[in-house]
């Protein structure tokens, strides 16, 4: 896992670093990252995914603009300057996935997108800490509702992190509201990821009629960052660490 963890680190550093800048379309980078994934002999994790759907996942990357939350499918669209990007890219390599995310800003953005992107990533970082032995996914949930809402935003209720492993989406559900105390209790060796999704109006969403993407239903700024994680007796290690 930490094979495949790295690969999908390697990517969102890709896109950070260099990929995302005005002009570029979701098409081009979902095609880079495909690229860069296949060359570790690894393949991308949500490309045709679930197995067996009606409309299984077309691409190999989310990418996810503005409004869109999460599982935006990479096409035409060109991002502009002031845009914000998210990107979900996993990896699967010798039997086990990785997956990650990050919002990115596409140039210069605005003082209020900025700060969204730092409470999403925040957020993350605060439900890590407390994925500990002895805590329990409550833990972690209430955390990040706690986080997000005490700066003014929303959290998601209908999509969630997730244990992680042989399959991209194992038990435990681990969402991103909750109550300490709660849930399934943490113990070592445990991998999963954690996905904060922040929204900075209403927490209602939609589904769009291409079967994935998903949008804040009053139009409104989303964010959205992942790691995947496994605990140790030490606290939380980051498998996907940029
Ligand atoms: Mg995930």
């Amino acid at each position: 896992m930490r094979r495949a963890g790295a690969i999908v680190a390697e990517v969102l550093a890709r896109m950070r670093e260099e990929w995302v800048v005005p002009g570029v379309t979701t098409a081009d980078l979902n095609a880079l990252a495909d690229e860069l994934i296949r060359k570790h002999n690894a393949i991308p994790s949500f490309k045709g995914y679930p197995p067996g759907a009606e409309y299984p996942f077309p691409a190999s990357i989310c990418a996810s603009v503005n409004n869109e939350l999460v599982h935006g499918i990479p096409g035409p669209r060109v991002l502009e300057e002031g845009d914000i990007v998210s990107i979900d890219v996993g990896a699967f390599l010798d039997g086990y996935h990785g997956d990650a995310a990050i919002t990115l800003p596409v140039g210069k953005i605005s003082p209020e997108a900025q700060r969204l992107l730092e409470a999403t990533e925040g957020a993350l970082y605060a439900g890590i800490a407390a994925a500990r032995v002895g805590n329990r996914t409550g833990d972690i949930s209430a955390t990040i509702q706690e986080y997000a809402e005490s700066r003014g935003y929303n959290v998601v209720r209908e999509y969630t992190g997730h244990g992680i492993g042989r399959k991209m989406h194992e038990a435990p559900q681990v969402p991103n509201f909750g109550v300490h105390g709660k849930g399934v209790r943490l113990r070592r060796g445990m991998t999963v990821a954690l996905e904060p999704m922040l929204l900075t109006g209403g927490k209602e969403v939609d589904v769009l009629d291409d079967h994935w993407t998903v949008v804040s239903r009053d139009g409104r700024l989303t964010a959205h960052f992942e790691h995947t994680i496994v605990i140790t007796k030490n606290g939380a290690e980051i498998l996907t660490r940029l």
